[in-house]
């Protein structure tokens, strides 16, 4: 959604409020959730009350919004601006809220993100496996030294979808019952060298390697697409110093997010992912 469009929808409480409801956000209710009778009416300004029981209900129940108490405008605002990639500091500023809050509203979506990551859709054709190592200072080896460092493995789909995942470690077997699950079989995969590869053929997948050590790239042996995959991941995640390995799955998330929804508008995504629920 564009500027232009947002700023009609966040015209007012009332339309930011219509606009939450139409997209799934805020719950339309067709009867009363205490008694179930269809007769009520809107009561003050952000109320149901049932015609029948006299019960009153909030229009945020049973909504993401039911325990973020801010207002609608703000909360849509607050999702264009994740989009933006503004910074929890700036969008604090621009909302006029408080950093707490907002921080929470921008892990929430990130939350909802992680909880969103399909496991059904299943790559094919070309794919191209890696792994890498994010956190701590030490460029360490694979496997040995990269103690501190979170393994992660990572599976590119050419022309598709990228899926990243955080692994105990970088053993055969670790990579290739992530390879079973994520990549169909008879795939073509390249990967380098390393040999926990080795076992690709034997569990039915093609595979080629690249060699670094000879030359970056071979005709269409190569690994470019998850190698920049990683640079991209990198480059963004350095603004956030100091990330808790706690929250950062939820951050590696976001990415594959970003990147697998680098041609959709992410706004209108958000929204599709927060309607969909945890
Ligand atoms: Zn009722």
């Amino acid at each position: 959604m564009d500027l232009l469009t947002l700023s009609k929808v966040c015209a007012s409480e009332q339309e930011a409020e219509v606009f939450l409801r139409e997209r799934g956000i805020l719950k339309s209710f067709t009867e009363c959730p205490y008694c179930g009778n269809p007769h009520f009416g809107k009561v003050r300004r952000n109320s149901f009350k049932c015609f029948k029981c006299k019960r009153e209900w909030s229009v945020r129940k049973d909504s993401v919004l039911e325990n973020l108490k801010i207002p609608f405008i703000k909360f849509v605002l607050a999702i264009k601006l994740f989009e933006l990639e503004v910074s929890v500091l700036k969008a604090t500023k621009e909302l006029n809220l408080s950093y707490n809050t907002t921080h929470k509203v921008f892990m929430l979506i990130r939350k909802y993100i992680y909880k969103n990551t399909s496991e059904d859709d299943i790559l094919a054709g070309e794919v191209e496996m890696d792994e890498s190592y994010f956190g701590g200072k030490r460029k360490g080896k694979r496997g040995r030294g990269s103690q501190n460092k979170i393994p992660v493995f990572g599976i590119l789909e050419r022309g598709g979808k990228v899926k990243v995942e955080i692994v105990e470690d970088v053993k055969a077997e670790t990579l290739l019952k992530e390879t079973i699950k994520k990549v169909k079989r008879g795939s073509l995969i390249y990967t380098d060298k390393f040999k926990s590869y080795d076992g690709l053929v034997v569990y039915g997948f093609r595979h080629e390697r690249i060699d670094h050590s000879k030359r970056f790239a071979n005709g269409k042996v190569y690994i470019n697409g998850i190698e920049g995959f990683w640079s991209y991941a990198k480059g963004k995640l350095l603004k956030y110093h100091g990330l808790s390995p706690a929250n950062f799955p939820y951050y590696l998330k976001e990415l594959e997010f970003r990147y697998n929804n680098r041609d959709k508008d992410l706004f209108d995504r958000i929204l599709e992912i927060i309607k969909g629920g945890i």
